[in-house]
């Protein structure tokens, strides 16, 4: 805790917070910044950020979990995968709770399917290697950060000739729905509060569309409350100057190169594709899909199976809030129907999810 503590000084940031209320005190209009990651969210909620910032400066949540992001067809093509006797289910944690249209894993679970909750793909692997009987099939969510895990493990199967390793897919890139938001005109997204663990793997090169063709700033950020308020005042700058750029807050992680190696390892196996996003629809390139020569490892093409039509509980309002468009207590099922302990919607499901972050929290 000895060097998180140097990012959480009290006196530090109201030193911080005084200077930003002095630095916008003249500015008439209003800054709309979004996070585009579910760590950020949530440390957005944790520590009050909102409500040190001055009346200038509004923060909204973007696409940034992972798992709300993931459309329910996907959950459903995973329920239906489960319900074969031959396959396990290898799986983090958060997406066994996510509602598919008629059921989601942790039921199914019950129900007698085989699912598994793993820590890394390398765990799926290891399943495959001691259970050649089965079919153990990963659920690959993620974005840039966990992809490069997910396509070293394809290539470690792929290595040992393991013929019972799958991957459902559904990895996706986040600067293509930053670009989607941005060009939206009901959002108005002053600047981006960029998420830090992908910005390590893409480097911030990856932003410079967003800054250079469509103006909007951008600020690579650390999750610890400094970091937060640091980042918040350098878009603020951005916007003053009127003068967008990418700028890395987060230097002590991120490098200007980003992680070459794990962009090769992803470009080896991943190649971009269309895929849909919960609430956003279909975004051309954004998602990451196992190309042909690995088809022996991707679920979807290896295990026929069938899948219900899928359908959205109608009163949820996660897709317009992955957007920013909506707040969670806008929505009449938050902390009613919806609650931790009995989600409606994706957005209550994940530890990163915006509905589970107020819920917990408060706004
Ligand atoms: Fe969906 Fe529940 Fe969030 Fe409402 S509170 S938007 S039902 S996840």
């Amino acid at each position: 805790m000895k060097y998180l503590d140097a990012f959480r000084d009290g006196a530090v940031a109201r030193r911080m917070v005084e200077q930003l209320h002095a630095r916008v005190a003249d500015y008439a209009g209003q800054m709309t910044f979004m996070e585009v990651c579910g760590t950020h969210t949530m440390a957005i909620y944790q520590h009050g950020i909102r409500s040190l910032l001055p009346p200038q400066i509004r923060l909204i949540s973007g696409p940034g979990c992972p798992v709300c992001v993931t459309p329910v067809d996907y959950v459903d093509h995973a329920v239906a995968l489960s319900r074969l006797p031959e396959v396990v289910i290898a799986t983090f944690g958060d997406m066994v709770r996510v509602p598919g249209s008629s059921s989601n894993l942790q039921h199914e679970q019950a129900r007698g399917a085989e699912v598994r909750i793993v820590y890394s793909p390398l765990d799926a692997l290891a399943l495959a290697q001691k259970h050649p009987e089965k079919k153990i099939v990963f659920l690959g969510v993620g974005f840039e950060t966990t992809a490069p895990t997910i396509a070293g493990a394809i290539l470690a199967a792929q290595r040992q000739g393991l013929k019972n390793f799958f991957v459902l897919g559904a990895n996706k890139t986040i600067p293509i729905p930053m670009a989607a938001l941005a060009a939206d005109p009901e959002l108005q997204v002053s600047g981006y509060l960029c998420p830090a663990h992908v910005s390590a793997i893409i480097g911030p090169g990856a932003y410079a569309p967003l800054a250079e063709q469509l103006g909007v700033p951008c600020v690579i950020t650390g999750f610890e409350p400094l970091d937060m308020l640091q980042g918040i005042a350098m878009l603020a700058d951005q916007v003053l100057e009127g003068r967008p750029r990418v700028e890395t807050q987060y230097s002590r992680i991120v490098r200007p190169e980003g992680n070459p190696r794990a962009r090769d390892i992803l470009a080896q196996v991943f190649a971009p594709c269309d895929v849909p996003w919960r609430g956003i629809g279909v975004i051309p390139g954004s998602g990451l899909c196992i190309r042909d020569e690995f088809a022996a490892f991707d679920a979807a093409r290896r295990i026929a199976v069938e899948v219900e039509a899928p359908r959205e509980h109608p009163g949820c309002l996660c897709g317009e809030i992955l957007k920013g468009k909506v707040r969670p207590g806008d929505c009449p099922l938050f902390r009613n129907a919806c609650t931790p302990e009995n989600p409606v919607g994706a957005c209550m499901v994940s530890s990163e999810g915006t509905c589970a972050a107020e819920y917990k929290y408060g706004i």
